[in-house]
């Protein structure tokens, strides 16, 4: 059995783990960073995000090119799908991505363990690599980011084929005639557009009384009527009790409803920490009752010395999160001044049209009693979104009534997802909605939406 020393040892290489990595090298710290799976990146880059949003892309190519470019004059022949050739395109976008982490890592030195990472003691950390063979690791501190895996829905058994999670919905060889897609949350509303897109008939069965869950309700509403425009069918309040594989088609089976059947089912109920075998028991980091790993305000556990960030963790179960919680963690351990504020990391869906949110929603400050004023604007009279083919939607802007302190924006429209990111600059440095709306915005632009929302909320939109 060899043993190194280390100051920081990374259990995980996802975002949280990985940009960890890269901020300890870069600011002087011997890091190590342990990742079981073969390719770098996590969740997000080889199952998550970035596949996703691939597939996302290629499907909206196809359904624009089976009608909604004729609008544009471009006339196309009926348009054929190679599906093979869409994974394919994916697949090399992952690997294009995780080599680069796997460079950056060797750029700047990052050591690299392959295999399951596990604490077994204060200060040690084992790394079983996939011929059993064991190394020690002595770390100065230990990160956790160990991310998350999808959570189960009791009564339903993932077979990994016709009843699977998001990663086989990543990968189906072909397209399913149906697909039942069970919960409502960005992960089932992104992968069911996709399928949908390639010709699926979706039906979303979701155990809340609306979809988008965290969203604005307002937002979430208009994005249910467009998402229902498209033929994408919802089932709300409906709580699945089981699922079973008939032959070549999944029965579901809904409380109080007549069961429904698809060929495929994707269970995108949300998602569980990753704990297990961590051996968190030999240095004392507690869990809470869902398993997540609470910290402290600089991501320390329970433990002394040892610290968590990213999934593992919980709150926004986000990407962005969990590299901007994990720099501003290695950032302090190396003696840095540095901040993360969770209550201003934006949430995307990226359907079509996108759905984005940064800050409170309209739910929180009723619930709150916090007084506001609300500007909304719609796409439709902006000459980009005209020019895009794309003006369904509107923006939504939230301020405190009295001070004029940005307290949320809401979107539901194109390029929602880029067009929140003003938002969140504007609202880190605690600009006002009349700052926000005094800031020229080039024209034509989608930003021009998101100006008379805010000119709305403080006073009259020039259009208004
Ligand atoms: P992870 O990415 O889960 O990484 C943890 C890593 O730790 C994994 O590589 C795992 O193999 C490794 N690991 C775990 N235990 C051990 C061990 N004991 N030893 C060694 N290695 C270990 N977020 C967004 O912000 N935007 C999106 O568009 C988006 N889309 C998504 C789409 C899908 C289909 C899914 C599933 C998720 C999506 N997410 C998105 C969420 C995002 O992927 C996660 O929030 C993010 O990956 C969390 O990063 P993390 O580093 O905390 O964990």
């Amino acid at each position: 059995m060899s043993e190194r020393t280390h100051d920081l040892v990374i259990i995980g290489a996802g975002p949280a783990g990985y940009a960890a990595a890269l901020r300890a090298a870069q600011l002087g710290l011997d890091t190590a960073c342990i990742e079981r799976e073969e390719r770098l990146g996590g969740t997000c880059l080889r199952v998550g995000c970035i596949p996703s949003k691939a597939l996302l892309e290629s499907s909206e190519k196809f359904h624009e090119a089976q009608g909604a470019l004729a609008a544009h004059g471009v006339k196309v022949a009926r348009p054929k799908l190679d599906l093979k050739a869409m994974h394919g395109r994916k697949d090399e976008i992952v690997t294009a991505l995780t080599d680069g982490i796997a460079g950056l890592f060797q750029k700047l030195r990052v050591t690299r363990y392959a295999g399951d990472g596990r604490l077994d003691g204060p200060g040690r950390v084992v790394v079983t690599g996939a011929d059993g063979a064991e190394t020690v690791l002595k770390a100065g501190k230990v990160l956790i980011a160990t991310g998350s895996e999808p959570a189960d829905l009791p009564g339903v058994t993932r077979d990994g084929d016709r009843i699977g999670d998001s990663t086989t919905a990543l990968a189906y060889p072909a397209v399913p005639e149906s697909l039942i897609v069970i919960g409502a949350g960005a992960i089932g509303l992104e992968l069911g557009s996709v399928w949908s897109r390639l010709g699926a008939k979706i039906t979303v069965l979701e155990y809340l009384d609306r979809i988008l869950p965290g969203t604005d309700a307002e937002i979430a509403r208009t994005a249910l009527r467009f998402f229902k425009d498209q033929g994408l069918e919802f089932v709300l309040k409906a709580k699945v009790t089981g699922a079973e594989v008939q032959g070549k088609q999944v029965r579901v089976d809904v409380e109080g409803r007549e069961p429904l059947t698809a060929a495929r089912v994707l269970v995108a109920v949300g998602r569980r920490p990753h704990t297990a075998g961590l051996g968190l028991e030999s240095v004392g980091v507690a869990t809470d009752r869902r398993g997540f790993i609470p910290v402290n305000g600089s991501c320390e556990t329970s433990a002394a010395g040892v610290f968590a960030v990213g999934d593992v963790i919980g709150g926004a179960m986000l990407a962005h999160k969990a590299t901007d919680e994990a720099v501003a963690c290695v950032e302090r351990l190396a003696g840095k001044a540095a901040a993360f504020d969770p209550a201003l990391v934006p949430a995307i869906c990226y359907t079509d049209p996108e759905v984005a949110g940064v800050g409170r929603t309209e739910e929180d400050l009723k619930a709150d009693g916090v007084p506001y004023r609300k500007g909304v604007a719609p796409f439709r009279a902006n000459g980009r979104a005209l020019a895009l083919g794309h003006a369904d939607g509107r923006v939504k802007v939230l301020a405190h009534k009295e001070t004029d302190r940005l307290l949320g924006v809401h979107i539901v429209g194109p390029r929602a997802g880029d067009l929140i990111a003003e938002a969140a600059a504007a609202m880190a440095y605690g600009a006002s909605s009349e700052d926000l709306a005094r800031v020229c915005h080039a024209h034509p632009t989608l930003s021009e939406v998101l100006r008379e929302a805010a000119q709305a909320c403080y006073d009259t939109p020039l259009h208004g």
